[in-house]
């Protein structure tokens, strides 16, 4: 496979200031999470990684600042960890270690995805099987905790425990700059929080802290960007 095929199974946008946002066009739309590579001058970050379905490494590198490469993912679904393993430095909350370490199907929701009529309306190899698709185990070498600050240099990010989808949830925020990425806590779209290991309690806590954030802008695991007022929509409609 060429170089330029590998990288069409990938759709990227440049949000400007160093921002990419990645996604795969081809997964059924419950499974297509986005991806984000954020430039920072002495590390770049990655936030989740997709299906796994292709290597997610050669357009990371593509896209690179050329900084060495933090790799943090939101939470451990199948549809934000596929990729994970390709990366060094891997990061995601303390809940959310064993699931990476060892991906359970149970877990990742991996089999939800091969169970879909359509998991992907192209195939990511001519010899791909839906039947063996599994999430490679990607063991933490970082288990973040709540506050935690994520340094690029000239960009911090903190990190904000946000359990409810899943136990161990984050995000993560530039206060400076007022963006907050948000994985699956908050994000445009239909919310999932009926997963064996959501809690409503917890989510609707949650979201009452997210709707009381400072920030201009929030992306979310999936869909577009949501701005402030969005934002708060979502998460007061939650609440209530
Ligand atoms: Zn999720
Ligand atoms: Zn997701």
């Amino acid at each position: 496979m060429n170089a330029k095929a590998q990288h069409d199974w990938f759709a990227v946008a440049d949000l400007g200031g160093g921002l990419f946002k990645i996604h795969e066009p081809h997964v059924h739309r419950f499974f297509r999470a986005n991806i984000f590579l954020l430039h920072g001058r002495d590390a770049d970050l990655l936030i989740d990684f997709g299906m796994g379905l292709r290597p997610l490494a050669p357009l990371v590198s593509r896209l690179s600042s050329g900084a060495p490469l933090i790799a943090v993912a939101t939470h451990s679904h199948a549809d934000h960890v596929g990729g994970f393993h390709e990366f060094a430095e891997r990061r995601a909350h303390s809940s959310e270690a064993a699931v990476c370490a060892t991906t359970p199907d149970s877990e990742t929701f991996a089999a939800m995805f091969r169970a879909l009529d359509a998991p992907v309306t192209i195939p990511p190899h001519p010899d791909w099987r839906r039947d063996q698709y599994r999430i490679a185990p990607a063991p933490l070498d970082v288990a973040l905790a709540e506050g935690d600050i994520i340094s690029l240099g000239d960009r911090r990010l903190e990190v904000l425990h946000l359990p409810g989808h899943s136990p161990g949830c984050i995000g993560l925020i530039d206060r400076e700059n007022g963006v907050f990425f948000s994985g699956d806590a908050i994000y445009r779209g239909m919310l999932v929080d009926d997963l064996p290991h959501s809690d409503r309690t917890v989510y609707r806590a949650t979201m009452a802290r997210i709707a009381a954030l400072d920030v201009a802008v929030a992306h979310g695991g999936h869909g577009d960007a949501l701005s402030v007022q969005e934002m708060r929509a979502v998460a007061l409609g939650y609440c209530a």
